[in-house]
């Protein structure tokens, strides 16, 4: 059955997810009171227009992606062109780890989907790009349903009133984390 626009999850939604479920409820909270601006691009990512994507599809893909079939909507920074199909990127500022951040898997994959139902065409991967490394993020049939599994999760788990429990052992995330100084599950000490 397809969603409604208010029923949507977007793309960086999932990521957020994925960084930390409890900071994705607060952040959830916030938008349902108004009170957190939901679509919202961090400072020198690529914004409305700017998509450098020239290929066969151009038209279609340069704009908001909807899937209404999945619930879910978002945008790409970018994406280029590979042997005729559309491949996503995804710029993420700061230097490379080891493998690409969860987040930023799950969010890439996200985008994967929106271009495949956009265009009837999937994307053979998607990419995340560091400042010092770029990773291919294969979009294959796990890739799909681990993504499945992840949306079906934030859906059901959007209709709990309480907040979940922290989904992390990672300090940093706290560190970085906007929510620290009202969350009691946070691993940093305020
Ligand atoms: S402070 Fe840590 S546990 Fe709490 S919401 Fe933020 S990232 Fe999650």
């Amino acid at each position: 059955m397809p969603y409604q626009r208010e029923e949507m999850i977007t793309a960086s939604e999932v990521a957020r997810y994925v960084y930390c479920q409890r900071a994705w409820w607060y952040d959830h909270e916030q938008i349902r009171a108004g009170r957190f601006k939901r679509h919202t691009r961090p400072k020198g990512r690529v914004g409305k227009g700017q998509i450098t994507y020239n290929g066969e599809y151009a038209e279609r893909l340069n704009r908001q992606l909807v899937s209404y079939d999945y619930g879910l909507t978002g945008r790409p920074d970018y994406v280029i062109d590979h042997d005729g199909l559309p491949v996503p990127v995804l710029r993420k500022i700061g230097r490379a780890p080891e493998a690409p951040f969860d987040s930023h898997v799950a969010q890439i994959l996200a985008h994967c989907l929106l271009i495949e139902t956009t265009l009837r065409v999937p994307p053979p991967y998607g990419i995340v790009r560091y400042n010092d490394r770029t990773f291919e993020v294969d979009y294959d049939p796990p890739a799909f349903d681990a993504l499945m599994h992840l949306l079906n999760e934030i859906r059901a788990e959007k209709k709990h009133t309480s907040a979940p429990h922290r989904s992390h052992e990672i300090p940093r995330r706290c560190f970085g984390c906007g929510h620290q100084k009202t969350c009691q599950d946070s691993l940093i000490q305020v």
